[in-house]
């Protein structure tokens, strides 16, 4: 039984998982060839609150919450059961021409709870999708979709960040500019608009967070002054560009966007994907910034890191502006798990987890022994930049310990921190140079002292390459 929770793990299980795994599974965002020599390949157990066991009885901690799905702890209790009774009456339905509770109830919530901002026919509508890049293509086609039908064709242009990720699929990768992932693939993607990010990482005496954000906003002025009417939609990751590196910027951004948008007629698309549920210090980004989008779309977080699941939530005028005799001018995209009955279960009982443990406020005790512990890291040397925005804190090593100075991207500095941690427990897993934090709300003061004693190592050992 070997994956019972009671058996006990041991080194030849986990040798003999990995073999079997290696004869037969490509994994995500991996050059194969890496596995196992350069980069471990850890077959794991079970889960449990913050961490992680291996199929060899290592317990890690899991400071990435799964690919930043998992807020509430790996096997939350409440959640499973609420999964286990779902499973057990409907798990699954076509949501064309039918409908369940689940579906309903979380529509609801998430509608009351989504950002409003004063003057604001509020966000009135869910569509569901079964994953945050499909999410994000609901929100591109819509948008698109909705000028066609309003008589305006001539819109059909996307404007989307420098430095921002919404993900793989081809319309996603369109609207991303992570030369890693998108470079390949150019001669597939549409053609975007990319507007300079408002990052504040660089940041000075002379120019703060709030200028940077300014200076960035009249160059996304300057974009739609030279596309007049042809502007269908920005997109964005509201204060935080995650897979860019965890770079955070100032909600002033926001709310420019947000009247640019305005002006010229366009929509507003939040990817709360990452951002959403309590991630950034409040239940959405966007809140931070007093605005309200047209488009918002969630995932990853949304139910508590158990299934996939997306929804995009917009305005009752994009809904009705698809209402017609033809059925062309309905949207008429779907995919075959639209609205899960499980994964609706699954986020409606994360959201009373919300209410019963008042998670927000919790966080910002939380956030507060983060910080504390930031700041110790940040006094090493080669750490360039230490940041936080809410649950999530990060760290930017370089060579000079100054922001001019990178490491040789040859030397795989942030490869070797993520082996140390590993090697000590921790699931770091880097982007490029920079470390972060995005543990699971339920981290305790122990596990964040033992997170910043390993992160320290792994800083230590990693940049002594150099
Ligand atoms: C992860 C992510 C996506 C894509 O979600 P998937 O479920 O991985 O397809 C889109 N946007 C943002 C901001 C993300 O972080």
């Amino acid at each position: 039984m070997q994956n019972d929770v009671h058996s006990t793990p041991s080194l030849a299980e986990a040798a003999h998982w990995q073999a079997r795994d290696l004869a037969v599974l490509w994994h995500p965002c991996t050059q194969m060839r890496e596995h196992p020599d350069t980069l471990p390949l850890v077959p794991i157990h079970h889960g449990e609150g913050v961490w992680l066991v291996g199929m060899d009885g290592q317990r890690y901690l899991d400071a990435v919450s799964s690919w930043w799905t998992n807020i509430h702890g790996h096997a939350e209790p409440r959640i499973a059961e609420a999964v286990a009774r779902q499973a057990r009456s409907l798990e699954q339905v076509i949501l064309a021409g039918f409908s369940h509770a689940p579906a309903i109830e979380l529509a609801e919530r998430l509608l009351a709870l989504a950002p409003r901002q004063p003057g604001r026919a509020p966000l009135a509508k869910v569509f569901y999708a079964d994953n945050g890049s499909a999410g994000v293509e609901v929100a591109l086609k819509m948008a698109f979709h909705w000028f066609r039908n309003a008589g305006e064709p001539r819109r059909t242009r996307f404007v989307a960040l420098e430095n921002g990720y919404h993900g793989e699929t081809l319309g996603a990768l369109s609207v991303g500019d992570i030369p890693l992932y998108r470079r390949t693939y150019a001669p597939l993607l549409s053609e975007c608009l990319f507007a300079p990010t408002p990052d504040s990482y660089l940041a000075n005496d002379e120019k703060d967070a709030e200028s940077l954000a300014l200076a960035a906003a009249d160059q996304l002025a300057t974009l739609f002054d030279r596309h007049p009417g042809e502007i269908c939609a920005v997109i964005v990751e509201p204060l935080l560009q995650c897979a860019g590196g965890m770079r955070m910027y100032h909600p002033a951004y926001l709310r420019r966007v947000r009247e640019l948008c305005d002006a010229h007629g366009a929509f507003f698309i939040a990817d709360e994907i990452a951002t959403g549920f309590g991630r950034t210090g409040t239940l959405f980004a966007c809140e931070q910034a007093g605005v309200q989008p047209d488009f918002m779309c969630v995932s990853k977080g949304l139910t508590g890191g158990f299934l996939p699941l997306a929804a995009v939530l917009t305005t009752q005028s994009v809904y009705d502006g698809f209402l017609d005799d033809s059925r062309e001018r309905a949207f008429l995209h779907s995919h075959s798990y639209t609205g899960n009955p499980l994964a609706c279960a699954a986020a409606l009982a994360s959201l009373d987890i919300f209410d019963a443990d008042d998670v927000i406020a919790r966080n910002q005790a939380t956030s507060a022994m983060m910080r504390k512990r930031m700041s110790d890291i940040a006094r090493l040397p080669h750490v360039a930049d230490a940041r936080q925005l809410g649950m999530v804190c990060a760290f930017e090593l370089t060579r000079g310990g100054d922001k001019k100075t990178p490491f040789d991207p040859a030397l795989r500095v942030g490869l070797r921190a993520y082996r140390a941690a590993l090697a000590r427990g921790v699931i770091l897993r880097p982007l490029g140079d920079t470390l972060y934090w995005m543990p699971p709300y339920c981290v305790d003061e122990a596990a964040l002292d033992l997170l910043a004693e390993v992160t320290r190592h792994a800083i230590v050992e990693a940049t002594a390459c150099a």
